[in-house]
C-alpha cells in the first residue's frame, strides 16, 4: 500500500537562491494593467506566512528531509504582518484581486486574524473587496474558523487526502484523525467560511482507493472537492510520473460511480477544470498541472515567508523584496520594482515537462526547485 519517499540529500538550500530586484531608474505608477512576457496579468497573490506545519506530507514536506533536524527559519527572518500588508498593498494597486494565504501550516502563524484584519481593508482597482481565502491541512479548524470569519476571511480550502486514517495518515505521515479534520470543514460551513474547497493530492497506489469515497463524503455537501495530480513540486518529495494518476483516469473511475458532466471555468486563469454531477449532488474539479498543463493563463505570484517572491510553483530561485522592505525603499520605488520582476516573467514550468520524456525535469539539474512548504501551493 504505502511505498516512503526515496531519501533525497539537498545539494544546496534553496531558501536562499535569490537576488535583490534592483529599482527601476523611472518609477512609474502602478496601473493595474501589468502583464508578463506570454501576456499574462498580475490577479492572485499567494503569500506564505510560516515554513512550519504540524504535518508531514509525503509529496511536500516528507519526514525524512524535515525531520527534527531540519534549520526552520528564525521568527525575525519572517516577515511582519505590516510589512506583508505594505507588499499586498502594492500588489494589489497592480491588478491583484485575490490573496490566499498558505504556509507551511498557515493556521500555526500566531495572531493571523491580525494580518486577516489589515488586509480585508484592502480593495481591487476596481474598487471590490479582496477575495481572501486560505489553505489549510484543517488540523486547526474547528477551533479558528470563528475568528478567521469574524476578521474578514471569505472563504477557505482544506487538504484532506482521504477518510480512511491507515491511508491519511500514510499521506501526511502524523498520527491526526480524520475525524478532525472533518469537523473543522463542518465548522467552517457552520460559519460561513464557504464556499469550502477540498483538495485531494492523488497518488498512485497510496490513496488513489479513497477517491470515489470522498467524492461519496462530499456530494450534496456544497463543498467542492478537487482532485490534484501528484507533482514535482521541490526537490525532496522523491517524485516518480508513475505515482501519478492523470486527472483523465481519476474523471473515468467517478463518472463510473457518479455521472458527471464537465463544465466552464468561473473566471480565466482557474487551476480547476470544473465537472458538475450529472444527478445534482453538486460540484467537483480536477487539477492537472502533469498532464493538461494550464500556464497559458497562470496569473499567480508566490511570496515566501520571508519575502521573497518566486513567480512560479517549480521555480529555482526568487526575488528578495523584504531587502527594499527593510532597506528604506519608498512605496513607489517598490511598486516599480514589482512591476519590472513580473513584466521580465515568462515561466511555463508544466508546459515545458509536458514536453519531455516521463520523470524528467525542465530544470536542469544544478538549481535545485523551490519546496512548495517554503512558499505555498
Ligand atoms: S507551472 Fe508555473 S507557470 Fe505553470 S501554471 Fe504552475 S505556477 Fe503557473
Amino acid at each position: 500500500m504505502t511505498n516512503k519517499p526515496h531519501k533525497v540529500i539537498p545539494l544546496a538550500d534553496i531558501r536562499y537562491a535569490s537576488r535583490v530586484p534592483p529599482i527601476p531608474a523611472q518609477l512609474s505608477a502602478p496601473t493595474g494593467l501589468l502583464s508578463d512576457t506570454l501576456g499574462r496579468p498580475l490577479r492572485d497573490l499567494r503569500i506564505s506566512v510560516t515554513d512550519r506545519c504540524n504535518f508531514r506530507c509525503s509529496y511536500c514536506m516528507p519526514k525524512e528531509f524535515f525531520d527534527k533536524d531540519y534549520a526552520y527559519l528564525p521568527h525575525n527572518s519572517l516577515l511582519s504582518f505590516e510589512e506583508i500588508a505594505r507588499l499586498a498593498r502594492i500588489f494589489v494597486a497592480h491588478g491583484v484581486e485575490k490573496i490566499r494565504l498558505t504556509g507551511g501550516e498557515p493556521l500555526l502563524r500566531k495572531n493571523i486574524e491580525s494580518l486577516i484584519e489589515m488586509l480585508a481593508r484592502l480593495q481591487t482597482t476596481a474598487g471590490k473587496p479582496l477575495d481572501i481565502t486560505l489553505t489549510t491541512n484543517g488540523s486547526l479548524l474547528a477551533k479558528k474558523a470563528q475568528s478567521l470569519k469574524d476578521a474578514g476571511l471569505q472563504r477557505v480550502t482544506v487538504s484532506l487526502d482521504g477518510l480512511d486514517d491507515a491511508i491519511f495518515r500514510s499521506m501526511n505521515d502524523v498520527d491526526f484523525p480524520v475525524a478532525d479534520v472533518l469537523e473543522g470543514i463542518d465548522v467552517a460551513s457552520q460559519v460561513g467560511l464557504a464556499p469550502i474547497k477540498v483538495n485531494m493530492v492523488v497518488k498512485r497506489g497510496t490513496n488513489d482507493a479513497e477517491i470515489v469515497p470522498m467524492a461519496r463524503h462530499f456530494r450534496h455537501s456544497g463543498a467542492v472537492l478537487r482532485f490534484i495530480e501528484y507533482m514535482d513540486v521541490g526537490a525532496s518529495n522523491g517524485w516518480r510520473m508513475d505515482e501519478v494518476m492523470p486527472s483523465r483516469q481519476v474523471i473515468e473511475r467517478l463518472n463510473a460511480e457518479f455521472p458527471v458532466i464537465a463544465i466552464d471555468p468561473n473566471y480565466l486563469g482557474e487551476t480547476a477544470g470544473r465537472w458538475r454531477y450529472a444527478d445534482g449532488a453538486g460540484e467537483i474539479g480536477v487539477i492537472s498541472s502533469v498532464t493538461q498543463a494550464f500556464c497559458s493563463d497562470c496569473n499567480r505570484a508566490r511570496l515566501s515567508t520571508e519575502g521573497k517572491l518566486f513567480l512560479c510553483l517549480f521555480a529555482t530561485n526568487g526575488h528578495d523584496f523584504r531587502a527594499l522592505l527593510r532597506g528604506d525603499c519608498s512605496d513607489e520605488q517598490i511598486a516599480a520594482a514589482v512591476g519590472q520582476v513580473w513584466q521580465g516573467r515568462g515561466a511555463r514550468y508544466s508546459e515545458l515537462r509536458a514536453a519531455l520524456p516521463a520523470d524528467s525535469s525542465p530544470a536542469d539539474g544544478t538549481l535545485k526547485r523551490v519546496e512548495m512548504s517554503y512558499i505555498g501551493g
